[in-house]
């Protein structure tokens, strides 16, 4: 049977092992896993689409469950969720990237900005912008070295706290991006009303590139996003053509496969001193 590397287990057994899991071992597991720091952050580069050199990473987060194996983020997020642990987890990841920026900032003598996820129940929390601010001031990094990545769901359901909150998070000097867009139900007045610095066009519409339709689509979002000065990411860019693709309907950064997979912190730092040696 295939081996799974970094376990003993084969695909089967790990399948098995993870549909056997129950509600509560997974929220036992994954309490454990916190309190054991076994969840950590791989750093993907963003690309600026005109020149090719580093603009920064998104910051995503990894858990390799004892016994089971990496699990998927989409997965022990939603856990977190469930369970009421995201403020944890949520402020632990943050605090993780904040520190890892420091220690960037101290290594290469500049910051590379990080995105970070947040997760709409993180977002909506009444304390997050305090959070925030707390954990800037303890990390010592200026805010514009930071960016938080929402999705349009948390938006679009709760658009008028999202905008207090988000208000808040813009007056600290951090950059807010819009994640996923295209894929939710947002209205395009909700864009005008968010104090947003940048778009992340989803997968879905990028991996469709070069087809004509699809160029259509991207290059509507960029006018759109021009009009309103906002930045443009296209994310999941697995082929040179996608990214000439995403170029030339006007994304200004690219994210995907084809750059690089997310990278460990090791391997993220190498990629930084790399630009700043070239
Ligand atoms: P996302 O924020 O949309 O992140 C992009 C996902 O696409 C990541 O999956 C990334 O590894 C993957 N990706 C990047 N480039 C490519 C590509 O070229 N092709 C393909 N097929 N995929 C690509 P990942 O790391 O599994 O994360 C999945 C989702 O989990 C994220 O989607 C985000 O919604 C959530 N997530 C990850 N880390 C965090 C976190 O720290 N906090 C929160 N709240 N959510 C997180
Ligand atoms: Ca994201
Ligand atoms: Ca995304
Ligand atoms: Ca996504």
């Amino acid at each position: 049977a295939k081996r799974i590397p970094g376990t003993s287990l084969s695909m089967a057994e790990r399948r098995f092992a993870q549909m056997s899991s129950t509600a509560l071992e997974n929220e036992q597991a994954l309490r454990k896993g916190i309190r054991n720091q076994e969840i950590y952050l791989d750093y993907q580069p963003k690309i600026d689409a005109v020149s090719g050199r580093l603009l920064g990473f998104e910051a995503l987060a990894r858990w390799h469950r004892p016994g089971i194996g990496p699990v998927s983020p989409v997965e022990f997020i939603a856990i977190a969720e469930r369970t009421g642990q995201i403020s944890e987890l949520g402020s632990l990841l943050l605090e993780r990237a904040c520190r890892q920026i420091a220690d960037w900032r101290r290594a290469i003598g500049g910051c590379v900005p990080v995105a970070v996820n947040v997760s709409p129940m993180q977002l909506l929390n009444k304390g997050f912008p305090q959070l925030v601010q707390r954990i800037l001031q303890q990390t010592g990094i200026p805010a514009h070295c930071l960016t938080l990545e929402i999705t349009e769901s948390a938006a679009v359901e709760n658009l008028e706290d999202t905008q207090t909150q988000l208000q808040q998070l813009r007056a600290l000097g951090i950059e807010v991006a819009m994640d996923d867009f295209g894929t939710g139900f947002s209205s395009l007045s909700m864009l005008r009303e968010l104090p947003l610095n940048t778009l992340k066009i989803d997968r879905g519409l990028i991996s469709p590139l070069p087809a004509p339709d699809a160029v259509a689509v991207v290059t509507a979002i960029c006018q759109l996003a021009g009009a309103l000065d906002l930045q443009v990411v296209a994310e999941g860019i697995e082929t040179l053509e996608q990214a000439i693709a995403a170029r030339d309907a006007g994304c200004h950064a690219l994210q995907g496969y084809y750059y690089a997979r997310p990278l460990t912190v090791a391997d993220a730092g190498a990629w930084q001193q790399r630009e700043l040696g070239a």
